[in-house]
């Protein structure tokens, strides 16, 4: 049987692998992606795109297209049962999609398989990465006795095409192929959660209707019948989600069926199907996998560890969340930036985000359904009440990761940012760029390249004392034992392991450039030409109004505070800036210098 090595073998394509390979693409990695579809996905599945997942669009450099092609969900309105039986549905409420404050990104909605080509269109542009169609992973093993050599071959995969098999070797497996998962079932891990399954129908629908929402998103809870509407991408394409009767068997269902029950829900509106585009039955329970990991040399990712139901369109977001989470620490560890046991982390943040998920999918999926609450308006008001309170969760920004070595409420100050939260991700708000005067949102000085950040809030320079504690930060950070000297190779650029990045406070125009120290505008590139585009001012932008970035993080700019911020955005702890060995300790934990090398 042929043998081939690879550092990472990513076993399926879906948007759990992509997201992972277009971490390690970033990074200049390459890996081997075995997925058992002859080409990428083509129609269907999910199509719901959270806040927080349109901010990792924006961090890779992906969002305008994603927002171009996507439709924007604004509104969202309810009906329910007319309290006179026989009269069909009414509207119940109508309300905002999105809560003021959560985002500056907007919900949207694109199929997954677009979401899919528009990752895997960047990993091939970052470093030429493709993927292996035909391949059908067969099982996954794991030599235990290896493990602890961080350089060994230790887990192999084994994956047929065209009835010939291969072993494909690796320092670490990801198994990213979706709910029946293979490696999840090679390697022993059981799902525990729900017994039953729920059966869902999905329709991408041209329709013909007069029910007036029609490019809205709809949810409505009838005596028929739950079903949500989500107006697609183009103008005209609908998504129907009809939720089926317990005890409906999804093979046994079929597409008049699922017009059927749709048109029976809409009544009195009328609906004809001019088109069905794409239609599926498919179901899910709210299960979770007992172990995401094996030796931490195998992780399972998206749904070969956590299945739930589509009614809070959770399911790719969940699964390219997951991907976003081990992808850039897997990067630094191969890359030996950082040690082994930066893995762990994947398994402790995420291992909570999926138990979360399900709670809140339980919850959610109970106050929607038509069998567990009253009908008629005050039944969908209640949903409603409960739809609007779990904005936050729905849009992907209540994730918070618990105390580890990244994630440390147990050091430094949080008090000095206290409407930033340690272990959530970043929130943006618009700044001024202090060298050009570009209104940016924050967030755009933190893209996903493989890089942590120390966000410098450093207050008013014309203010001496505030102007003396950057000078000193400068000077400490330049030193050969600051982190930022010490993490970085000799022959890379000084901002290429850990970006500095100052947010000042003030009017900038009472400030000049050599008002800043030097350290903060470093000489970098193949011309040595200091970047100025690493200092921010909280002030006031040409025609887009100020983003009061102090006030709204709660940052005493007299004290300042000193954010160090992952790859990925969250938030790993709050210092004081003069606390240069909370800085260095923090880093101490997890980094591996380059001269150990
Ligand atoms: C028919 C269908 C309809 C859905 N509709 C919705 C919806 O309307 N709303 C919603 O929120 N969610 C929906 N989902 C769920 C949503 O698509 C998933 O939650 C999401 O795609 C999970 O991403 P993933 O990367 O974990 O897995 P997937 O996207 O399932 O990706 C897994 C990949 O692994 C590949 N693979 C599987 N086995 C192997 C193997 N042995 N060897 C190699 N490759 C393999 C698969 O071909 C696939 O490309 C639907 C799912 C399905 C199947």
């Amino acid at each position: 049987m042929a043998i081939e090595q690879f550092d990472v073998v990513i076993c399926g394509s879906g948007s759990a692998g992509i997201c992972t390979a277009l971490w390690l693409a970033r990074c200049g990695l390459r890996c081997k992606i075995l997925e058992s579809r002859q080409g990428p996905l083509e129609i269907g599945q999910a199509d719901g795109v959270q806040c927080r997942t349109v901010e990792l669009f924006d961090s890779f450099g992906l969002v305008e297209e994603l927002l171009r092609e996507s439709y924007h969900v604004l509104e969202v309105t309810f009906w329910s049962s007319h309290d006179e039986g026989g009269k069909g549905i009414i509207r119940t409420g109508t309300t905002a999609d999105k809560q003021p404050g959560l985002s500056h990104q907007p919900h949207v909605i694109l199929n997954q398989a677009r979401v899919n080509n528009l990752l895997i269109g960047a990993m091939q542009a970052f470093n030429g990465q493709e993927i292996s169609y035909g391949y059908s992973v067969k099982s996954v093993e794991v030599d235990a006795s290896a493990t602890s050599d961080p350089e060994a071959y230790c887990a192999a995969v084994t994956a047929s095409k065209d009835n010939v098999d291969t072993i494909f070797k690796a320092k670490y497996v990801l198994g990213c192929d979706g709910a029946h998962s293979t490696v999840r079932r090679s390697l022993g891990i059981s799902m525990t959660g729900d017994s039953t399954e729920s059966v869902w129908g999905v329709m991408d629908v041209y329709p013909l209707t007069n029910f007036p929402d029609i490019r809205k998103k709809v949810a409505i809870k009838s005596d028929l019948g739950s079903m949500l509407i989500v107006p697609r991408e183009g103008g005209s394409l609908v998504r129907f989600y009809v939720e089926l009767p317990l005890g409906t068997v999804a093979k046994e269902v079929t597409l008049i069926h699922l017009h059927d029950m749709s048109q029976q829900i809409l009544s009195p509106y009328t609906l004809d199907f001019v088109e069905t585009a794409w239609w599926s039955a498919y179901a899910i329970g709210q299960r979770v996998a007992n172990q995401f990991t094996k030796y931490n040399r195998v992780f399972l990712t998206g749904d070969s560890c956590h299945t739930h139901s589509p009614k809070a369109g959770q399911g790719m977001n969940a699964s390219l969340q997951d991907g976003y989470n081990i992808g850039w620490k897997l990067a630094a560890v191969l890359k030996r930036q950082a040690t082994p046991e930066l893995l762990n982390t994947y398994t402790i943040e995420r291992g909570q985000a999926a138990t979360n998920l399900i709670d809140f999918d339980r919850k959610f999926a109970k106050s929607f359904s038509s069998r567990t609450l009253e009908n008629g308006p005050h039944g969908n008001s209640t949903f409603m009440d409960h739809f609007i309170a779990s904005g936050v969760y729905t849009a992907g920004l209540s994730t918070r990761y618990t105390n580890s070595v990244i994630t440390r409420t147990d050091l430094g100050n949080p008090a000095l940012a206290s409407n930033l939260y340690i272990g959530m991700r970043f929130p943006s708000v618009q700044v001024v760029r202090f060298c050009d005067a570009l209104p940016i949102q924050l967030q755009k000085a933190l893209p996903s390249d493989g890089r942590w950040r120390i966000v410098v809030f450093a207050g008013d320079l014309t203010d001496s004392e505030s102007s003396a504690r950057l000078k000193k930060l400068g000077h400490y950070l330049n030193l050969v034992e600051s982190p930022v000297r010490r993490y970085t190779p000799q022959d890379r650029d000084i901002d290429s392991a850990i970006e500095v990045i100052v947010v000042l406070s003030g009017s900038r125009q009472d400030l000049e450039q050599d008002g800043i120290p030097e350290f903060f505008r470093p000489k970098t590139g193949k011309r040595m030409i200091p970047d100025l585009h690493k200092v921010y001012v909280d002030d006031e932008g040409y025609n887009s109004g100020h983003g009061h970035a102090y006030n709204y993080y709660n940052i005493d700019e007299r004290k300042g505070a000193m954010v160090i911020v992952r790859p990925d955005q969250y938030i790993s702890a709050i210092l004081a800036p003069e606390d240069h060995d909370s800085l260095a300790s923090f880093f101490a934990g997890f980094f591996l210098s380059p001269l150990i090398h």
